[in-house]
């Protein structure tokens, strides 16, 4: 099958959506460029970041979907993607935090995001012959490596396993199909969704304020004096 999504870390995460979004090979979201393309790969270049040698300017699959501007890490979103999607969005902020190693803040901001997103892409009717290919979701083991793991890969690795152990007791036969379909309703550009609604327009200025409080693993919770929403979701 095609373009199956990988979940476990970045570079897995950012290849998936990149096989997802660029079906044809990658495009400059600036000016259309499809040949003079380069993936940069320096060592404080963020992953998944590219140039075009036409126009000059930076960019990234995340451009134009409601993941542009954010800090947090893709494979961050799609794991709380599909644990929202495959608990029919009923963890809690506290819990998606929890599993996935961020403030209960951004885990909420996440949510927020997503569900809007998801709200948007409902009035959005698709452009005629669209079409969708065959995925699925890969859960890659997590490898016993006897190589001691770099400080990323550490956080990454046990995030991994606190998802695969969440996705055990809320997922079902159906998860991964609804994941994936939100994951394309999700990817459709941003702009053409704010012209059938307007719900993505609104939050979006608190965004980078909400992330900066990512990573935080419970020394330095919730700072902040605006808090999220009480939930009476599942704990
Ligand atoms: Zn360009």
């Amino acid at each position: 099958m095609a373009n199956a999504v990988r979940l476990h870390d970045e570079k897995a995460a950012v290849c998936s959506l990149e096989k997802l979004v660029w079906r044809e090979g990658p495009v400059c979201p600036h000016c259309g460029e499809t040949c003079r393309l380069g993936r940069l790969s320096g060592q404080s270049t963020p992953i998944g970041a590219w140039k075009c040698y036409a126009c000059r300017k930076p960019f990234t699959v995340r451009h134009g979907t409601i993941f542009q501007n954010s800090h947090v890490p893709m494979h961050v979103w799609l794991q709380g993607l599909y644990l929202l999607v495959a608990s029919k969005h009923r963890v809690s902020s506290q819990k998606l935090g929890q599993v996935l190693g961020v403030s209960v803040r951004t885990a909420w901001h996440l949510k927020t995001k997503i569900a809007a997103g998801l709200a948007a892409a409902e009035d959005y009717e698709e452009p005629q012959g669209a079409v969708r290919l065959l995925e699925r979701v890969v859960r890659e083991p997590i490898a016993d490596d006897p190589a001691p793991l770099q400080p990323g890969q550490a956080v990454c690795k046990s995030r991994y396993e606190r998802f695969l152990k969440a996705i055990e007791n809320l997922a079902d036969a159906s998860s991964d199909a609804l994941f994936l379909d939100a994951l394309h309703q999700l990817l459709l550009p941003s702009s053409e969704l704010e012209r059938s609604s307007g719900i993505l327009a609104s939050g979006r200025g608190i965004e980078q304020q909400l992330e900066l409080s990512l990573f935080d693993d419970g020394k330095r919770q919730m700072g902040g004096s605006r808090s999220p929403p009480r939930e009476d979701g599942e704990t």
